[in-house]
């Protein structure tokens, strides 16, 4: 039985529902997402021509804050998936502890086949579109896969010409337009921390532990980076174009400028080519998928020979591939934890913009860490307390915290 996006979304919600004995009325109350937006983008090509691309804005739940989520541009954007990664939202920023809800959004296109003025019409247009369903105290997109700080200084700018000066419409944007130190390498560095969390309760170091990293954008990279400053190795590497091993371990900052230069990882000298089948196989100790989801199914599980597989990407794993990474005794840190560094320095990032004071880097780090060790610190408790997988317990700390919220507002 293959399960849809949001029905292994709402699987995993399931067993955490179950595990806290919660009546009906809560998973009616906490599945269902409370607004879905799809509109119609018209625009312009540059030759002349019109092409008409369709938008999400799915608002799952804002009981603990306002909606907060990411915007994707890639042409498999649908609703199921965009609901599934609306509802991974909700829990993840009350996992992490930040006081937002959860969203998601995108635009089915592909953004290789767009010019950049392509691109800007496009979303300058998708914000005319749900500008009114978003805004600093309502709805606040952020990058996700496709999307950049550029994506997100155009929001900011077409949003604040219709509704004024509004900076904390919209997180991650670039430093010169009120975003926030360090929230570009923040994803990477919270799948640090985490994971330097869960190897330490395992009575392990992140030095000298092999990685095999799925993707090479924001979170891919800026990991990859950080890893091997703290003494790990980056042995596998992969992106939409292909993949590459060395068991000695992979140059990383070589690797960033080899990127630049050809935009992919795909050629980089002293490295065996590989599939991203391959990657996923490669013989390492924590395997992360930080690209596209349900990569790690019944088939793609059975080979996997890490110990620890790291959810960079959100959804990664099916609920198939979940099932036999824990039959294996692959220890599987998911996604609500792993990758919530982005969402905790987007808030910051609001928080800063909303003050209208700057922090330092540091100053965002330290937080950050913070935030991430206390996270891990209750899942892991509530692990050893409910015996369960890591995931399952993610879960009950986010849907214990959604509920304790949406009770305190009370029901009329
Ligand atoms: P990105 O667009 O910067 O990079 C995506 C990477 O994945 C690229 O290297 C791309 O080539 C690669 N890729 C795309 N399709 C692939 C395929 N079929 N096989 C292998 N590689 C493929 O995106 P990102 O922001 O790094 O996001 C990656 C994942 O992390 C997504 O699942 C996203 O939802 C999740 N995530 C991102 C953030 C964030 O702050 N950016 C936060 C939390 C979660």
């Amino acid at each position: 039985m293959t399960l849809s996006a949001y029905e292994t979304t709402s699987y995993f919600v399931d067993r955490g529902l179950e595990a806290l004995k919660l009546d009906q009325r809560y998973r009616t109350l906490l599945l269902t997402a409370a607004r879905e937006v799809r509109v119609e983008l018209p625009i312009l090509l540059d030759d002349g021509s019109l092409a008409n691309f369709i938008g999400y804005r799915v608002q799952h739940d804002n009981s603990r804050g306002p909606f907060k989520g990411g915007l994707r541009f890639h042409p498999s954007v649908e609703i199921d998936e965009v609901r599934s990664l609306a509802s991974l939202m909700t829990w993840k920023t009350a996992v992490v502890g930040v006081p937002f809800g959860g969203a998601k959004g995108g635009i089915q296109c592909d953004p290789e086949k767009l010019s950049p003025r392509e691109l800007q019409r496009l979303t300058r247009r998708f914000v005319d579109a749900i500008g009114t369903v978003i805004g600093p105290h309502v709805d606040i997109p952020a990058p996700d896969v496709n999307t950049n700080a550029q994506v997100m200084s155009w929001i900011f700018d077409q949003y604040s010409r219709r509704f004024g000066f509004a900076p904390a419409v919209v997180t991650g944007k670039p430093l010169s337009l009120h975003g926030s130190a360090g929230r570009d390498a923040a994803t990477g560095r919270g799948c640090l921390i985490t994971m330097r969390q869960v190897l330490a309760a395992d009575g392990k170091k992140l030095a000298g532990q092999r990685f095999a990293i799925q993707g090479f954008g924001n979170v891919g990279s800026w990991l990859a980076r950080l890893l091997v400053s703290e003494g790990a190795r980056v042995v596998a590497v992969s992106d939409v174009k292909g993949g590459i091993f060395a068991g000695d371990g992979i140059d990383v900052l070589a690797l960033r400028r080899h990127v630049e230069q050809t935009r992919s990882v795909v050629g980089f000298e002293g490295a065996h080519a590989l599939t991203n089948d391959e990657l996923l196989g490669v013989e390492c100790d924590v395997l992360v998928p930080a690209a596209l989801g349900h990569v790690i199914d019944q088939t793609t599980a059975r080979n996997i020979q890490a110990h620890y597989v790291l959810e960079g990407a959100n959804s990664p794993c099916t609920m198939e591939g979940d099932a036999v990474l824990s039959d294996r005794g692959i220890v599987c840190v998911p996604d609500i934890l792993a990758n919530a560094g982005g969402v905790t320095v987007s808030y910051f990032e609001w928080t800063q913009n909303i003050q209208q004071h700057a922090w330092s880097e540091a100053q965002v780090n330290d937080e950050l860490e913070r935030h991430m060790v206390a996270a891990h610190a209750e899942v892991e408790r509530t692990r050893r307390e409910y015996r369960c997988s890591l995931r399952t317990a993610a879960f009950i700390v986010g849907i214990r915290r959604v509920k304790e919220a949406t009770d305190a507002r009370g029901f009329d």
